[in-house]
């Protein structure tokens, strides 16, 4: 059984470790991250046409970019998601059954609204302008709130009506909530050669013999990952690789991954990962019961 350790956790990207499992459940875990987990993004936008008078002015719904291209834009601001409150469209209580044109409830998509009028200068268009029709926790994250949309003149305005609803990765990129995710082995450090490893503690980097055991190991893995940025001072390509040669040197260990992700700002990392193995379950479980049945 795959054992799962938290190394740094921020509100926007996690670190872990998996030990006692291989390589092809790392990856797993990374194609599920990216694909498989329930997200909330815009799907479709209503734009409203024509021309507004207010105090002698007019104002036209015109743009200097394209509707499309806005719409496009609004797909890719993280919406947050809350798992428990919305349902896929296909699976919602109330409209599981109607046609798909039809469905669109409280319960399976979030609407957002959004009217600007342009100024003399030039006015930024951004997510803060998205209203959420319904309560305030579900409105664009204040962090986010500054993603610009299109950039509005004197006489120019938008005026549209956003929905969002549950999607997964695999259908489209905006319904993916990560970004950036890798593993690699986990490596500690092999002191081999304390005379020749001199030439590395000489140039007074960060890490040095001190950080090793007795038996020669370094296996902490913030060190570990410092120590393979300061080996390029003395590997392949320096002057002193010729000397060093092996002095040090890195070595898996067996079963150990380390995986790191971002999320867009949907949800929380720690959120994306349990929902991510959640998926991956949910598949190898239905593989397991149409095995039993097949065999
Ligand atoms: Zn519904």
């Amino acid at each position: 059984m795959v054992k799962i350790e938290i190394l740094e956790e921020t509100e926007e990207s996690i670190k872990l470790l998996l030990s006692e499992t291989d390589r092809s459940l790392a990856n797993a875990l990374r194609r599920s991250l990216i694909t498989d987990i329930p997200k909330m993004a815009i799907d479709e936008v209503r734009f409203q046409l024509g021309t507004k008078e207010e105090e002698g002015e007019v104002w036209e719904t015109t743009g200097p970019i394209p509707d499309e291209m806005v719409a496009q834009r609004l797909a890719m601001i993280p919406i947050p998601t809350i798992h428990d409150k919305f349902y896929f469209q296909d699976e919602c209580p109330n409209c599981k059954d109607l046609v798909e044109a039809d469905r669109g409830c409280l319960e399976c998509q979030m609407i957002y609204t959004c009217v600007v009028f342009g100024t003399e200068d030039g006015r930024w268009v951004t997510a803060d302008d998205l209203k959420y029709l319904g309560e305030e926790s579900l409105e664009i994250p204040a962090e986010y709130k500054t993603i610009p949309i299109t950039k509005l003149l004197k006489g120019q305005m938008i005026e549209f009506y956003a929905t969002a609803i549950m999607g997964r990765g695999k259908e489209h990129t905006k319904w993916s909530s990560v970004c950036g995710v890798s593993f690699s082995p986990r490596r500690i450090g092999v002191l081999n050669n304390k005379t020749k490893a001199k030439i590395l503690w000489d140039m007074d980097l960060k890490i040095n013999a001190k950080d090793f055991d007795k038996d020669g190991k370094l296996t902490d893995i913030n060190k570990v990952s410092t120590l393979i940025s300061e080996l390029n001072h003395v590997g392949e390509g320096t002057e002193v690789s010729r000397d060093f040669k092996d002095a040090i040197t890195l070595e898996d260990v067996p079963g150990e991954f380390i995986l790191y992700f971002e999320t867009d700002g949907s949800m929380t990392p720690r959120t994306a990962f349990l929902k991510a193995s959640e998926e991956l379950g949910g598949r190898f479980g239905s593989l397991e019961q149409d095995l039993s049945e097949a065999l």
